[in-house]
């Protein structure tokens, strides 16, 4: 890996999930690009969605023609997941035809659920408009990776992941042994 874009999922106004014991999705993974940054800063560029003018299309198409003015090895969107208190675990979603992406994905997300001793729900194909985080994965040129690494709904998932250094440092390692 050379180059490595990671985008920060959601946008600052509409900022995806919330959990009782960690920072909106948003901002928790504004800190964690900003702590992987520290890591290598020549590896990593970050990205912020401006917002979701125009729909989630649209939003995924103005940052994807900024990361496609560049050569990136790998971009990577971060989330974390919601649902009912008991779902709990680790997954990574790719685009159904890139080979790379599907490669990444499932080690990004074994290599996450090994470190953190999560359930590892595994990967999941994005294959049409209408599955969400779709057009993320099939607007980028590079390989392109949603990593969704526990449920901020569930406690016990969200307690593993309270500090962002550790899950970053994590990341960090996982990226660049891939
Ligand atoms: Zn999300």
């Amino acid at each position: 890996m050379r180059k490595v874009a990671i985008v920060v999922g959601h946008a600052k106004n509409n900022p995806g999930a919330f959990s009782k014991w960690l920072k909106p999705e948003w901002e928790y993974n504004l800190n964690v690009a900003e702590e992987l940054k520290k890591n290598n800063s020549s590896l990593y560029s970050i990205f912020c969605h401006e917002g979701y003018d125009g729909g989630y299309y649209a939003m995924e198409k103005r940052t994807a023609n900024k990361i496609n003015a560049e050569a990136f090895d790998l971009v990577l969107e971060l989330h974390y997941n919601s649902a009912s208190p008991m779902a709990h675990g680790t997954e990574c979603c790719y685009w159904f035809a890139s080979k790379k992406g599907k490669e990444y994905a499932q080690n990004i997300s074994s290599e996450i659920s090994r470190y953190f001793y999560t359930t590892n729900r595994g990967i999941k194909a994005l294959y049409n408009k209408n599955d969400r985080g779709y057009w993320f994965t099939y607007l980028m040129k590079a390989p392109a990776v949603i990593v969704e690494p526990f449920f901020g709904s569930n406690e016990f998932d969200s307690l593993k992941f309270q500090d962002p250094v550790k899950y970053a440092q994590t990341l960090h390692q996982i990226i660049t042994s891939l």
